[in-house]
Parts: C-alpha cells; sequence; structure tokens
C-alpha cells in the first residue's frame, strides 16, 4: 500500500493546481489520473506532425497581478503568456456582422456605438449594466468567500440588492431589459460557445464575468498548452510528489465517515491527511460503491447535493494539420479567435443543434499556430486549425453502444456538416488538410471522464450558479472536491479551484496579499436564494 498526505483524484488543472500548491506547501501529494497524459481538456496529443490541445483554446486572468499569474508565482515556475490580438480577441461574424471584440470594455463600448450608432442608448445600457455587476461582484468576492459561507455574511447582502435581484436573469433578461435589436443581441453573445449556452439559458452573472474577465485580457501560453501543464506537473514532481498516469481510480473506499483508501489499477492508496477530487462528483459518488442498504456512506441529502444537477452540453471538436502552402492571413485568421454563426440567431441555432439538426452549424475556429510561433504544434510553416460546436451526446451515445459501423458513419457526417461551415470562411481548405481528426461527445466521455461529453461541468443556468455551486467540501471531511462543477469551469476557474481548496483545507494562504488577486470568476451571487 503506498501512503501519502494527499492524494488527488484526476489529473485535470483543478487536481494539478490544488497538488501543486500542496506541494509547494511541503506534503507530500500522489495525482492518480486514468488518461496516459495529464491536463485533462487542456491536455495535448500528437497525431501524425500535428500536435492539438484537445479543448483550451485562449484563457483570462494571466497577468501577475491575476489568478493565473498569482498561481504560477506561488508554485515558483514562470509562465510566459502572449496577449491575443487587442485590437481584437474574438471575431464575431454572422450574416449581418463582422465584428472584432477588442480588449478594454470601454473600447468595446465606443466600437459598437460607432458601428451601430443607432442603438447608442441600448448599447450604453447593456455596458453600463455589466460594468456595475462586474463591480458588484467584485466587492462581494472581497468580502465573502462563497465556498466557505457563515451565517454573518448575509448581514453584508443587503449592499448587494442589485446584484441579488438580478440573480435569476438570463442574458436574455438583459437583452429584453435594454432592448437591444436582435442584430446586436446575436454579436453580443458571440462568444457563447465559451459557456455553451444562448442567451437565454445562461446566467447573466456568468455571461457578465466571462466578458469583463476576456475584456481585461485574453492569452495563449507562448510555449502552448503542453508546456503550461507540463510545467504544473514538474512542480509537483521535482518537489516529491507524483502524478501516476494511466491509474484509473477504480474505488474509494468510505467508512466510519472518512475516506479509508482507495483502489485504483488494482492497487490500494492511502492518503493520511485528505482526498481530493478533480473527477465529476456524480463520479465521485459512483466510485463509492454505496450499498443499497444502510449503513450509507453517505446521507441522503449529501448524495442529492452532490448528484443533482444537469450538465453542460456536450461538443464535437475537430483538428486540422494543414500544410505550408495555407496562409492563414488570407482568410482572416491571425492571433483571434472566429465565431461564426451562419443563420446569426444563437438561441435558435442552439436549440436547432442540441436537437439533432446540425445543417450548417455555428462553429467556433481558432489557429494556435498564429497564436504563438514558438515550434512545437506543426512542422515548421505548417498550422493547425481547432474547431468545436455543441451537438447532443446521445445518438452518439446509442450507436456507439449498439452499432459501431453506424457510429463512425454519424461521425463523418457531422463531420462533413462542420466543413460546410469552415468551407464558407476558408473554401479551399480541403486542399491544404494532411491530416485530420475528430471527437465526439463520447470521445470526451471515454478519454476524459466527462459524463455525457459536458464541456463545462454543471450546466450555467441561474439555479445551477451563485451561492449554490457546490463548493470544495462534502459531508466526508477528509473528502474534497476541485473541478468545474464543484466551483466554476475554465483554466482559471479550475486553478482558483484548485486554490481556495488547498487554503480552506490548509489554512495557509496561497495568494499573494499584496497583489490582492481578483477571483471575481467566481461569480457567488446567481441564485443567493432559490
Ligand atoms: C471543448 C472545450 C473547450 C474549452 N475551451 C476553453 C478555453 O478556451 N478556455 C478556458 O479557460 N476553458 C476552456 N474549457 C473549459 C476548461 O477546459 C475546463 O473547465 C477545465 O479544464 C476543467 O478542469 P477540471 O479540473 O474540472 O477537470 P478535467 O479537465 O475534466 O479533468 C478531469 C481529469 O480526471 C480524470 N479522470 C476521470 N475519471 C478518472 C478516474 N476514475 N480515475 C482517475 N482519473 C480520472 C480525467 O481523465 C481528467 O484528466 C473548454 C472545455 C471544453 C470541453
Amino acid at each position: 500500500m503506498e501512503s501519502f498526505d494527499y492524494i488527488v483524484l484526476g489529473a485535470g488543472l483543478g487536481g494539478l493546481s490544488a497538488a501543486a500548491c500542496l506541494t509547494r506547501q511541503g506534503y507530500k501529494v500522489a495525482v492518480l489520473e486514468k488518461h496516459y497524459l495529464p491536463g485533462g481538456c487542456c491536455h495535448t496529443f500528437d497525431y501524425g506532425n500535428y500536435r492539438f490541445c484537445a479543448d483550451v483554446h485562449y484563457i483570462s486572468q494571466c497577468a501577475p497581478d491575476q489568478a493565473i499569474g498569482q498561481f504560477f508565482s506561488y508554485i515558483e515556475r514562470p509562465v510566459e503568456f502572449n496577449s491575443l490580438d487587442p485590437d481584437g480577441i474574438d471575431r464575431i461574424i454572422t450574416p449581418e456582422v463582422d465584428f472584432k471584440i477588442p480588449l478594454g470594455w470601454e473600447t468595446l463600448r465606443s466600437r459598437l456605438i460607432a458601428t451601430f450608432p443607432d442603438e447608442q442608448t441600448a448599447i450604453n445600457h447593456y455596458c453600463d449594466e455589466i460594468l456595475q455587476l462586474r463591480a458588484e461582484m467584485r466587492n462581494l468576492t472581497q468580502e465573502i468567500n462563497w465556498y466557505d459561507r457563515k451565517w454573518s455574511n448575509w448581514l453584508k447582502l443587503p449592499k448587494y440588492w442589485n446584484l441579488y435581484t438580478k440573480r435569476s436573469w438570463t442574458l436574455q433578461t438583459l437583452y429584453d431589459h435594454v432592448g437591444l435589436s436582435s442584430k446586436l443581441q446575436n454579436l453580443l453573445a458571440g462568444q457563447s460557445g465559451d459557456y455553451a449556452l444562448p442567451p437565454n439559458e445562461i446566467a447573466l452573472m456568468t455571461h457578465t464575468s466571462l466578458v469583463s474577465d476576456y475584456a481585461e485580457g485574453a492569452y495563449y501560453p507562448k510555449h502552448h498548452f503542453k508546456h503550461f501543464v507540463d510545467t504544473i506537473v514538474d512542480a509537483i514532481t521535482e518537489g516529491g510528489g507524483v502524478v501516476q498516469l494511466s491509474t484509473p481510480v477504480e474505488h474509494i473506499e468510505v467508512s466510519h465517515h472518512r475516506v479509508q483508501q482507495l483502489i485504483a489499477d488494482g492497487k490500494i492508496y492511502h492518503a493520511d491527511k485528505g482526498y481530493i477530487s478533480d473527477l465529476d462528483p456524480k463520479l465521485t459518488v459512483k466510485l463509492m460503491h454505496m450499498p443499497k442498504v444502510p449503513p450509507k456512506v453517505l446521507s441522503q441529502q449529501e448524495t442529492q447535493r452532490l448528484t443533482d444537477y444537469e450538465y453542460s452540453a456536450s461538443a464535437f471538436n475537430l483538428y486540422l494539420g494543414l500544410d505550408s502552402r495555407f496562409k492563414p492571413e488570407r482568410y482572416g485568421l491571425g492571433h483571434w479567435n472566429i465565431w461564426y454563426y451562419p443563420t446569426g440567431n444563437v438561441n435558435q441555432a442552439y436549440e436547432k443543434q442540441l436537437a439533432g439538426d446540425l445543417t450548417h452549424p455555428w462553429i467556433f475556429l481558432s489557429c494556435p499556430t498564429m497564436k504563438s510561433s514558438e515550434p512545437g504544434m506543426a512542422p515548421a510553416g505548417h498550422h493547425v486549425l481547432e474547431i468545436a460546436t455543441v451537438c447532443p451526446y446521445q445518438p452518439f451515445k446509442d450507436l456507439r453502444d449498439c452499432d459501431t459501423v453506424a457510429y463512425k458513419a454519424k461521425k463523418r457526417d457531422l463531420y462533413q456538416h462542420i466543413m460546410t461551415s469552415v468551407r464558407d470562411l476558408i473554401p479551399d481548405v480541403d486542399s491544404y488538410t494532411r491530416m485530420k481528426v475528430y471527437g465526439t461527445p463520447t470521445t470526451s466521455e471515454f478519454y476524459l471522464g466527462q459524463p455525457q461529453g459536458n464541456i463545462y461541468g454543471a450546466k450555467l443556468i441561474p439555479k445551477q450558479v451563485g451561492l449554490n455551486r457546490m463548493g470544495y467540501t462534502t459531508e466526508v471531511p477528509n473528502l474534497f472536491l476541485v473541478g468545474a462543477t464543484a466551483g466554476y469551469p475554465s483554466v482559471p476557474g479550475v486553478i482558483i479551484n484548485g486554490m481556495e481548496a488547498v487554503e480552506l483545507i490548509t489554512g495557509r494562504s496561497v495568494w499573494n496579499q499584496t497583489l490582492a488577486a481578483d477571483r471575481s470568476t467566481k461569480v457567488p451571487v446567481g441564485s443567493v436564494s432559490s
């Protein structure tokens, strides 16, 4: 039996960030990961001469005084970042607009007003509302740790009345409130894939956090995401910890209200101080193999809290390796992302795609080899394209389980649908393509343990964000959660989860007190009373 101070289940960025912070505090940590690569959604895989990051395309909060900057500073491993183009981090294309979202909230406001002068009043109203909500969220997160609530916190809430009244708003509620045209509504929902929900479902607080965070900085690691993940792994292993790949956790043994040990890849692992799960909470509970009869491992109430939530949508990912004749600049590609909505109606596009109609889908398209010129992703002069959209999980699941041939045919069919949208942007893309690989929701479920291939953990609708977010502690005192559903998704989101969980567990701060990091990504107010 192997023994450690802490054992982390899963080497996603939430787990790795917790493990790296604990290592920095002198603890002996083991990370057990079922994949043969570390990083979870952020892992990088090789295919032929090309290299692709499975899911992640750009990240926020990398400045020295922000969360990711502070994390690398705390673990004493510098990582360099390139900014996406300040003049346009995201380019939104619909039949009616082709608009670049710049860095800086006021720059965005001025550009919107200059481009759509007829809508000046509604634009100002929208921008002011987001600014105010953002400021209030920031103040609240300075006053309250959403994951460590105390009764006295409720006394502070009256001054956040505006936030409280908007806790159940979606982005669509704000649109209707400020009276934006449908053209502008769809443009301003252009980054919808960053939370995988259309305006009529996404929690306004989550939209506010996302657009504000990216307005303050949008980054790509100078040496690509593989270096980003490897740097964290090195900090753990060089500090005496282990990151054990190809080691699936098979059973979590809980008795007498404590996790006693784990079984992973047939071996027993024991932690003296605690177990931290980066796995989906429902998956974590499933691994306890709870007996149907008492004594129960978890109370009914806790079981419900950890398992009763709805997943975010699943995605189809497409990765292309293009030869050196391909010139991205000719097609308007650069160090920014493209969001292309062929019909221009974001609400309808989600409804249609998630109902299974993937004809001419909306797509996200990124060219990582334009975001950093450092080698490592493709042969010299070649390029990589990463493309994604949302699609339903169940049709793939049903076919994969009972008809592999039909599953593969459906996969190819969806590839062709997505390529229709890609060809709208790059008509001769096929002539440069040297490598193509694509993954369905069941691919994500298989490789990453993301149930139903979900992209962002628990769906970011008003009733699943805010103070009712799950949090890092469980009723089992030595079992903690750090993944996207426990706290918040996104790379900065889960890195903050890991940092906050460690602070909570060990009582030792991981934040640079003089820099007072902005942790408002955590958006604690989405559903204060629900
Ligand atoms: C398509 C897509 C695009 C995205 N784009 C961005 C982006 O551009 N920017 C951004 O900031 N965020 C993005 N995200 C979100 C971000 O990547 C995730 O929120 C975050 O990485 C999730 O981290 P996590 O710690 O919750 O765990 P995960 O990344 O889900 O990792 C969990 C780990 O646990 C492992 N595991 C599962 N079961 C077991 C088991 N039984 N035993 C051992 N190990 C196990 C898995 O293999 C995995 O490695 C994207 C996500 C997706 C899916």
